[in-house]
């Protein structure tokens, strides 16, 4: 399984987001509730950044640690935004270590995210992959559960489905024909930050006028909240998150 981060708020660097004694950089080698899917996300990571409000996101993609990427350390210390998601990863056996595969997947103003897995995977999904435009098939990201789930969430979004109804659907409607499937999303448009959690963890660090939602806790802050398994988290800036039952 992979471990996810998304940000609404104050401007802050990337680098002040994956810091933290348990922050997300240690999570790569050293997580702490991965509930037995894997042990250490060192197939890739991504970060994607809103570089001014209402301007479409940036990503900085690798296949490799990011422990291992000098290049990130540095950027990271010097990209500053009022939006992130981050992600790092932990590819599922047989599926391929290459960059296009490490979230986030981005189309437009939508970063997204997935922390987990489709059991039973491409057979299990088949059926549900065969409603999507054959061009969309055609030009997946990559050969991955992650890349399909996210061609399935993005095609609701480009029929005009809200964030958080995109990802409850497909969620529902994968773990309808996958059910021991993990299913934690994660979507950004740069203002609403929307997650699912099924069967992973997820937290929520609410600030006066910031937002967290992360699959652990970067710090001992007794503000960190657990978000129960099977919710739909909505978030933005300086609100109180609101978590709604799935299914
Ligand atoms: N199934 C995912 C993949 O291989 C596993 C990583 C994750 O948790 N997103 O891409």
């Amino acid at each position: 399984m992979c471990r996810h981060l998304g940000y609404l708020g104050p401007a802050v660097p990337v680098a002040g987001l994956v810091g933290g004694p348990r922050g997300l950089l240690t999570q790569t080698w050293a997580p702490a509730d991965m509930r037995g899917g894997g042990t250490v996300n060192a197939d890739g990571f991504g970060v994607g950044w809103y570089p001014a409000p209402g301007a479409d996101p940036v990503r900085y993609r690798r296949a490799v640690p990011m422990w291992a990427d000098a290049s990130f350390a540095s950027l990271a210390g010097a990209v500053t935004s009022t939006a992130v998601l981050v992600a790092a990863r932990s590819a599922t056996v047989g599926m391929p270590v290459v960059e296009t595969a490490c979230a986030p997947f981005a189309e437009g103003r939508w970063l997204f995210s997935h922390n987990g897995v489709v059991r039973g995977w491409p057979d299990s999904v088949a059926d549900l992959a065969s409603t999507l435009p054959t061009t969309d098939l055609m030009t997946l990201d990559a050969p991955t559960d992650s890349a399909v789930l996210w061609a399935l969430v993005r095609h609701r979004l480009r029929t005009g489905a809200a964030p958080g109804d995109a990802l409850a659907e497909v969620v529902l409607a994968v773990a309808d024909r996958a059910p021991d499937s993990r299913l934690n999303l994660m979507l950004t448009d740069g203002t609403t930050l929307a997650a699912t959690t099924w069967w992973h963890s997820l937290s929520v660090l609410a600030g006066p006028d910031s937002v967290v939602l992360a699959s652990e806790p970067w710090d001992d802050d007794p503000l960190w909240t657990p978000v129960d398994d099977r919710r739909l988290v909505v978030a933005t800036a300086g609100t109180t998150p609101s978590a709604t039952a799935l299914g």
